[in-house]
């Protein structure tokens, strides 16, 4: 008997790889590459320091009532976390308690099957048809709650309402969990349905379209009910999770809507010239409503141009995973980025099965 039989042994989310050296260009976690609302930086230097000798507001009322205000709903349904990791960890713990397996596309974001798997809560998977769009009929089963993301991750690819909807009718029993983190790009939020469905949960983040993944800030929206259920798990975890900082500064975001719009305008018009650069190219793709685009080459294994591309100090992401091995999610950068990005892709496939093609450099 040693001490190791006790432990909770786990195979846990490998998140995407934050670069130590300098002048990399990153694309690989979905950031924004414009800095967070003028507001904040104002705000962060008038900063009252000497408050941080204080735990912060468990309930994060600033930044709830903020949410609540910009989003036209009750404060009480609002709820904040430390990214929507956080929410969505919190979330599977309270809401996916009913011993039936969960339900959630075989292609998606790869942290719902560590918290299941974390939580003990039996899961399936759903395939995605071959354009990688949901088949709303696979939701037609015995569960004991969904969960999706919109647009979903990595593929980009966006459902419309119907569709969501379509779940949450076939659904009413348990709760269906829409996570919402690249919403802002051009997809259409489920919240209007929250009249309609007291079982949904809406996730949303300040990481991507808000350009505050350092402050890790996120938060859902539900019935009055689904919240109150959802602090009482998080008060029986951890009262204090968002820092003073996070609190604050995430309101302060909140109320630039005029940023927001513009930072999120000028991603979605840089995405759309890079899809039509990308297929010059000989790279196709789903049509992608997020901030990255999820890209295969006609000719060139993903695997290859993942390294050539990473030995010149531009990082995407690649999964050797069945159906998306040969798939790069490139994330949105700024203009600029995506050039420096398209002319060493230009350069690699030109040069592709010549001598010495991933010693090309970027920026020569
Ligand atoms: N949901 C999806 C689909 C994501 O891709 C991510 C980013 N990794 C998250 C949630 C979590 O983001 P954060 O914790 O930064 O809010």
């Amino acid at each position: 008997m040693s001490w190791e039989d006790n432990v909770r042994k786990v195979t846990p989310y490998v998140a995407g790889e934050q670069p130590k050296k300098e002048n990399v260009i990153k694309l690989n976690t979905n950031e924004c590459p414009y800095p967070p609302a003028p507001g904040v930086a104002k705000l962060a230097a008038r900063m009252e320091w000497d408050r941080l000798r204080l735990y912060p507001d468990p309930d994060a009322s600033v930044l709830v009532n903020a949410l609540a205000k910009y989003y036209h709903v009750s404060p009480k349904q609002v709820f904040a976390g430390v990214g929507s990791d956080d929410v969505l960890s919190m979330a599977f713990l309270t809401f996916f308690h009913g011993g039936k397996p969960i339900l959630f596309p075989d292609i998606t974001y790869s942290f719902y099957d560590v918290w299941a798997e974390l939580y003990g809560i039996p899961y399936k998977t759903c395939a995605l048809d071959q354009e990688f769009h949901i088949r709303p009929g696979d939701y037609r089963q015995p569960n004991g709650g969904v969960i999706f993301p919109n647009p979903n991750a990595p593929t980009g690819v966006f459902e419309s309402l119907d569709v969501a909807e379509q779940i949450l009718m076939d659904n009413r029993d348990v709760v269906v969990i829409v996570d919402e983190a690249y919403v802002d790009f051009g997809g259409e939020s489920a919240l209007p349905l929250l009249k309609k469905y007291d079982n949904l949960l809406v996730v949303q983040t300040f990481s991507k379209s808000r350009s505050m993944a350092g402050l890790r800030i996120g938060f859902c929206i539900g019935s009055e009910k689904m919240i109150g259920y959802l602090n009482d798990v998080k008060f029986s975890v951890n009262s204090y999770t968002l820092n003073l900082p996070s609190q604050i500064l995430g309101a302060e975001a909140v109320r630039d809507d005029a940023y927001f719009k513009s930072v999120t305008g000028r991603i979605v018009a840089t995405r759309e010239r890079v899809k039509g650069e990308l297929k010059k190219l000989g790279f196709s793709f789903p049509d992608s409503r997020a901030n990255f685009i999820f890209a295969a080459h006609e000719a060139i294994p993903a695997g290859q141009i993942f390294q050539a591309l990473r030995e010149n100090d531009i990082y995407v992401r690649h999964w050797d995973r069945p159906r998306i091995s040969n798939s790069l999610r490139i994330t949105i950068g700024t203009d600029e980025q995506m050039d420096r990005l398209l002319d060493f892709l230009g350069r690699y496939v030109a040069g592709y099965g010549k001598c010495g093609a991933s010693r090309i450099h970027a920026g020569t």
